[in-house]
């Protein structure tokens, strides 16, 4: 079983304005959609897409727990979330102006997690992580949640002795890393958190693998440099016409998972993930992919040994 946490999840509402956004002026909507914003849920929302086994854990604001229920339910995602009460889960604001490329994005900052919060999640993680299982830990952290409280979920997950996938940015990044995890995906940018001064990428990556299972830096339309006990990869996509490329990297964690839970090898998780990303960014929304557009661009990912 995979079960990803999202610590700070969203509700993406997204604004298709009928025109270009201008100030001073009644900016007419065309339409609002919602989607899911938090980054284990869009993980989530691959594996499941791809049938494989998995539930989303984390918080979920209650006064419109209703709302984002009904995005997991619609995106068949499985989930039983921790219930923080009289809050709402945030929203993020993504204005889509007619006729131009790119959105523009406002986000909340979410609600504060108590004490209380914190050990309702640690129980629930207690009672149903097995050693066998894959944790997937996505996203920022709420406010209330600092650095020590990931630190010990990890140790705890540590403890059951589960496979840790993290998709981390900055501090959490850096501490998940100290703290011991078997997988992490950081971007071009996110790497820098983990490079020693002067140090080449490649050296950066050789250096982490030898306390990280899997390694895999992402770099966006140029592919990924990826790094598995001895085994180092340079993967490049096919090219393709992007529409958007936001949580590619999160449909590439999930698929990623999906595959090496499957029981997959390390170079037909990493092609197949580099495929299904590579369909996700053809989609105008931050979740969307085709496994069939998949399994035809697997065929067209170039795969170097590095
Ligand atoms: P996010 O956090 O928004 O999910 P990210 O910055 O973590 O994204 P990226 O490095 O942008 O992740 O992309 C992840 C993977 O998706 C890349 O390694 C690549 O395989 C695929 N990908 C991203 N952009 C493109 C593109 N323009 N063309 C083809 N594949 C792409
Ligand atoms: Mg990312």
């Amino acid at each position: 079983m995979i079960y990803t946490i999202t610590l700070n999840p969203t509700i993406d509402r997204l604004l298709y304005l009928e025109e270009v956004l201008t100030k001073e002026k009644n900016n007419r909507l065309e339409s609002v959609a919602y989607d899911l914003g938090g980054k284990g849920h869009h993980g989530s929302y691959a594996m499941s897409k791809l049938e494989v086994e998995n539930q989303a854990l984390g918080f979920c604001g209650t006064t419109n727990k209703r709302q984002l229920e009904k995005i997991l339910e619609q995106k068949n995602i499985n989930h039983d979330l921790v219930d923080v009460y009289g809050k709402p889960t945030r929203e993020s604001y993504v204005i889509v102006e007619k006729g131009v490329s790119g959105s523009i994005l406002i986000t909340e900052r979410g609600y504060e997690v108590s004490s209380y919060d914190k050990s309702l999640l640690v129980d629930k993680i207690e009672e149903k992580v097995k050693p066998e299982d894959t944790v997937l830990i996505a996203g920022s952290m709420p406010p209330g949640f600092e650095i020590k409280d990931l630190e010990q979920l990890i140790t705890l997950l540590n403890k059951i002795g589960c496979f840790i996938a993290c998709d981390l940015s900055g501090e959490a990044l850096k501490a998940a890393v100290k703290a011991g995890v078997n997988f992490i995906k950081p971007n071009r940018f996110e790497i820098l958190e983990l490079a020693n001064h002067g140090q080449s990428l490649l050296d950066t990556v050789k250096e982490l693998t030898k306390t990280i299972d899997y390694v895999i830096v992402s770099q966006g339309g140029s592919g990924s440099l990826c790094g598995h006990g001895n085994e180092f990869y340079q993967i490049s996509p096919p090219t393709i016409v992007v529409k958007n490329d936001t949580g590619a990297g999160d449909c590439f964690v999930g698929s990623f998972l999906a595959s090496l839970t499957q029981k997959k090898s390390f170079v037909d998780s990493l092609t197949f993930a580099t495929a299904c990303s590579a369909s996700k960014v053809q989609h105008i929304d931050s979740t969307s992919f085709s496994v069939k557009d998949a399994q035809n661009l697997q065929k067209k990912v170039i795969v170097e040994k590095v």
